[in-house]
C-alpha cells in the first residue's frame, strides 16, 4: 500500500521516487499555463541591504509618497509601514533579537563577513528567534514548518564554518544550529519584485518538494500584500499533466557555460534535463569570431534557425538541441551579454536601428534557451514593444509609422501573453501596468 501523503501536502500534488533525487513532485491533477501550482509561506526572509529603509521589513512593499516608513523604536534597523506589520515580525522573531541587534551588527565578527555570507547570518538569527519562539524553545518537532525546514537535504557537512548569530535568549543548542546551517545557502531563494532581486529566503515546502530543471515547467513569483508576510507562489508555465513532474529552476538557464558547475558547488549534482546532456556531449563551445562582419552573419543564421521575423504573431518554439553545429558559438554566454549590452544602449541613446537589430537576435537566444513563456522573455518582448514605440514618437518619416506601430503591437501582445501567464508579482506596477498603458496608446492609434 502507498504510505499516505504527509499533510502539508496539497491533494494536487503528489511526491514520487526518483532515480537519483530524493524525491519528485508529480502533477495529480492537469494545470493549464498561469494556474498557480502553490502557495507558500517563507519561513524567513530579509530584505537586501540596498532596499533597506526603502520597504516594509515585514511585508516588504516598496514605500510611496504618501506612506512613510515608520521605524522600529527599539533597534532603529528595522522599517515598517505601520503597527500592524511591526507586530506580525514582533512577534514572528524580532521581539527576540531588537534590544542586541545594533551591537550584534557592529561586531567585529559580523563586520568581517562577506555580503552574501552577512545575509546568511542575519537570515540565520531570524530562524533561530523563530525557533525559539516555539511553545517550548527549539523543540520544533509539533510545528510542520519547522520539521520540514529541518527535513531539507544538508548540503554541506557537520564541519561547516558558521557565521556569527544575534545573541538570543535562550541561546539555541549548537547542534541545531548547525543543522539549520547546513541546510542554507543550496535552499535559499531570491525574493524578486518585477523579476528584480529586493530579497532572499526560505520555504521549506518549496525546497522540498521542486527538482530543478533548467527547462522548467513552473515558475516561482513572490506576493506582497499589506500587513501580510511574504509569500511565494509556484506558477505553471505550460500546460502540465497529471503524471507529470513539476520542476523549478534554481539558476539562471542563460548561464549555459557555468550553470553545470554553479548546480555542482551549490547543490552538489550533475543536471540532467536534455539542455544539460546536450552541452555536455558538445564539451567546450567554439570561440566567437572576431570581426562584426562574422559576428552580423552569425547572428543572422540565429535568427533564420529560431525562425524570429517583423512581425510575429506567435513565438517560434526551438529546443536548444537542434542548433546546427556553425551556431554553437552563440551558446557562449559573452554572445549573451554583449547583445544585451548592444539592445539597452541602442535603446538609450536613440539608435534605433542598432537597438531593433541586436533586440530581434537577443530574442532568438532567448526562445533557445529558456523555456515557453519564461517571464524573461515576455520582459524583454516589453522592451522590444518600448524600444520601437520610441523610434516612432522620435522619427519625422511619417511613412515608416504605420509599420512601426504594428511591429510595436506585436511585440506587445507577445509580451502580454507571456507576463498574463506569470501575472502580477512584488510591488504594484511593474510590467502588466506598463503594457497596459503602451496598449491603450497603439490602440488608439491602430483602430
Ligand atoms: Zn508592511
Ligand atoms: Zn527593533
Ligand atoms: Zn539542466
Amino acid at each position: 500500500m502507498p504510505s499516505p501523503s504527509p499533510s502539508w501536502l496539497p491533494d494536487s500534488l503528489g511526491l514520487v521516487p526518483h532515480p537519483s533525487a530524493r524525491a519528485k513532485c508529480v502533477a495529480r491533477t492537469q494545470f493549464n499555463p498561469g494556474s498557480r501550482i502553490l502557495s507558500t509561506p517563507a519561513y524567513a526572509a530579509i530584505l537586501l541591504d540596498t532596499e533597506k529603509g526603502r520597504r516594509c521589513d515585514s511585508c516588504f512593499r516598496l514605500t510611496s509618497d504618501e506612506v512613510s516608513l515608520k521605524r522600529c523604536s527599539g533597534c532603529g534597523s528595522y522599517w515598517y509601514c505601520d503597527t500592524k506589520c511591526q507586530s506580525i515580525h514582533w512577534k514572528a522573531h524580532h521581539k527576540r533579537i531588537c534590544k542586541i541587534y545594533n551591537s550584534f551588527l557592529l561586531s567585529l565578527e559580523y563586520q568581517a563577513l562577506p555580503m552574501h555570507q552577512k545575509l546568511d547570518a542575519i537570515l540565520l538569527s531570524h530562524a533561530l528567534a523563530t525557533l525559539s519562539l516555539l511553545p517550548s524553545p527549539y523543540i520544533f518537532q509539533e510545528d510542520v514548518s519547522s520539521v520540514l525546514l529541518m527535513s531539507l537535504l544538508p548540503y554541506s557537512d557537520e564541519s561547516i564554518h558558521l557565521p556569527p548569530i544575534c545573541p538570543i535568549t535562550p541561546p539555541p543548542p549548537d547542534e541545531l544550529v548547525r543543522k539549520l546551517y547546513s541546510r542554507f545557502g543550496n535552499n535559499n531563494f531570491a525574493i524578486h519584485s518585477h523579476l528584480t532581486t529586493i530579497a532572499h529566503g526560505i520555504f521549506p515546502q518549496a525546497s522540498r518538494l521542486f527538482n530543478h530543471s533548467c527547462t522548467p515547467n513552473s515558475a516561482a513569483k513572490y506576493i506582497f500584500l499589506p500587513n501580510k508576510s511574504i509569500r511565494m507562489d509556484v506558477i505553471a508555465l505550460r500546460d502540465i499533466n497529471q503524471g507529470e513532474e513539476i520542476c523549478l529552476t534554481y539558476l539562471d538557464p542563460a548561464l549555459l557555460e557555468t550553470r553545470e558547475q554553479l548546480l555542482e558547488i551549490s547543490h552538489g549534482f550533475k543536471c540532467q534535463c536534455t539542455s544539460s546532456l546536450f552541452l555536455r556531449r558538445i564539451g567546450r563551445l567554439p570561440i566567437l569570431p572576431s570581426t562584426a562582419s562574422e559576428i552580423s552573419h552569425i547572428s543572422e543564421g540565429l535568427r533564420r534557425f529560431v525562425g524570429v521575423e517583423s512581425l510575429l504573431s506567435h513565438l517560434p518554439v526551438k529546443q536548444i538541441e537542434t542548433i546546427p553545429p556553425s551556431l554553437y558559438c552563440v551558446l557562449r554566454e559573452s554572445y549573451m551579454t554583449g547583445l544585451s549590452e548592444i539592445f539597452s544602449q541602442g535603446s538609450h541613446q536613440g539608435q534605433y536601428d542598432i537597438a531593433i537589430d541586436s533586440g530581434m537576435t537577443l530574442l532568438s537566444l532567448y526562445i533557445l534557451v529558456y523555456p515557453v513563456n519564461y517571464p524573461q522573455i515576455g520582459m524583454h518582448l516589453l522592451e522590444m514593444a518600448k524600444t520601437v514605440w520610441n523610434a516612432v514618437i522620435t522619427s519625422t518619416d511619417h511613412s515608416i509609422e504605420r509599420p512601426l506601430k504594428q511591429r510595436a503591437w506585436s511585440f506587445l501582445m507577445l509580451a502580454e501573453q507571456i507576463m498574463t501567464v506569470f501575472g502580477p508579482e512584488g510591488d504594484d506596477g511593474g510590467p502588466l501596468q506598463e503594457i497596459a498603458i503602451l496598449r491603450e496608446l497603439l490602440d488608439s492609434d491602430l483602430i
